[in-house]
């Protein structure tokens, strides 16, 4: 099976050629070099996510930009970067480890010493205490987490960084502090009778470090989309509500399945007052959602999961927890990216997967798994805008900088928002089901 990059290129190409492709795309500018939209941005002076799944969402004007890469890396042919980039991992040895995630694109993620979500890889980096650099293949909320969890001693580096997530940018620090504020104005700061604090902040793993220090500041907890219904459960035993952000999907999907009802998860839309909500709302609700979403996983729907049974008799299809209720409400099951590798490496017959996540771990997990038909929900290929930043030329450049003694690209997070960060993700780790 082509890489989805091969597929775009393929289809963009038909499609100037002869007016019409097989296959269809999101958007034909994904087959350009992602250092045209990091010009373009910088000359229009406004940040972008980029063609992709999110090029409809809006950026925050702090969102990071990358600087110009080298004009040799641009130029470059695909086969002479794959040698670069062998060479300097060689010349590295241990001193560098390359982590990518599963949405990251194949050009890319060949080169990867370990693939696995944001958190397995944070951890993997862990094993490999001699590597002074760590080259995170993902987005920029990730390399956060990887520098929060290395040693000082180890340069966390991003190779693009525009390679940010349009659902963490939808939480920022000052929103959710607004929020907060608002919410113990209405709640107070006072246990009840049970001992339980009114409100417990929870986020997702996919959110900014200071997003992570705020929870872990204020007696809350970070989850992945592994262990939400654990981490709510947690949440429950020392709150009477939760502030869920900034996925409102996985919220909503998690605390519905632990028997919450709809009209006890109010959302919160930063843009108005007390969130668009009655302060009556607020005061029956056990779960408060914050208005952010994956642009990925929203573009599942219903009707894509009846397509597919309609054409494909005994399909079974599995769906990722940021897609809407309805879409995994209307699925055979759902579950993080680990849930879903292994819910396919489980099966001993020949099946019919059809997959709700990004494409490019779809069309991975078809090729290594070709005794099964398994194909992605969604028709069109859209991957994620910020992922499909990380070009092979971005990596080579950061590897060739390495090797040259200059560290390109580093994400810092400062020492007090580190320790506050690691708070909240300790207390997930000693959340037990
Ligand atoms: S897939 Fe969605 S949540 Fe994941 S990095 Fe892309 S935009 Fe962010």
């Amino acid at each position: 099976m082509s890489s989805v990059n091969t597929a775009i290129q393929l289809i963009t190409r038909e499609q100037a050629e002869n007016g019409a492709a097989r296959g269809s795309t999101c958007s034909p500018a994904l087959a350009k070099g992602p250092w045209d939209y990091d010009l373009a941005e910088a000359l229009a002076g406004i940040p972008a996510y980029g063609p992709g799944a999110s090029s409809a969402d809006v950026a925050p004007a702090a969102t990071p930009r990358q600087g110009q890469l080298p004009e040799e890396y641009k130029r470059a042919t695909d086969a002479e970067l794959a040698r670069r980039i062998t060479a300097a991992k060689a010349t590295l040895g241990d001193r560098a480890v390359i982590l990518g995630h599963f949405y990251q694109r194949d050009e890319v993620i060949q080169y990867a010493d370990f693939v696995g979500d944001s958190f397995q890889l944070a951890n993997a980096a862990l094993t490999k205490p001699e590597a002074e650099a760590i080259i995170f293949c993902g987005v920029h909320f990730m390399a956060e987490t990887a520098d929060i969890l290395s040693t000082p001693e180890q340069a966390v580096i991003l190779p693009n960084l525009a390679a940010g997530c349009s659902m963490a940018d939808m939480a920022d620090a000052d929103s959710v502090a607004e929020c907060w504020e608002q919410l113990e104005e209405i709640f107070g700061t006072e246990p009840d009778a049970d001992g339980r604090v009114p409100v417990i902040p929870v986020t997702y793993m996919n959110s900014s470090a200071a997003l992570k220090a705020f929870c872990g500041e204020h007696g809350g907890i970070v989850c992945t989309s592994s262990n939400a219904k654990t981490v709510l459960e947690w949440a429950f035993e020392r709150g009477q509500r939760v502030l869920f952000f900034p996925d409102q999907h996985l919220g909503r999907n998690t605390a519905k399945a632990l028997g919450v009802p709809l009209e006890q998860m109010p959302m919160w839309n930063p843009r108005k007052d007390l969130g668009g909500n009655a302060e009556q709302q607020l005061l029956d609700s056990r779960v408060i959602l914050w208005h952010g979403f994956c642009s990925v996983h929203k573009r599942f729907s219903v009707a894509q999961i009846e397509q597919a049974r309609a054409e494909h008799p005994g399909v079974q299809v599995i769906v990722h927890p940021e897609c809407p209720m309805e879409v995994v409400d209307a699925a055979d099951s759902a579950g993080s990216t680990d849930f879903i590798k292994k819910a396919i490496a489980a099966a001993t017959e020949p099946i019919t997967f059809a997959i709700g996540t990004e494409i490019n771990m779809v069309n991975r997990l078809a090729a290594e798994y070709p005794q099964h038909t398994i194909f992605c929900l969604d028709p069109v290929i859209c991957p994620c805008s910020t992922m499909y930043r990380i070009h092979p030329g971005y990596l080579a450049w950061v590897l060739e900088e390495l090797v040259a003694g200059r560290v390109v690209n580093r994400i810092t997070v400062a020492d007090a928002v580190q320790a506050n960060a690691r708070t909240a993700l300790e207390r997930m780790l000693a959340a037990r089901p």
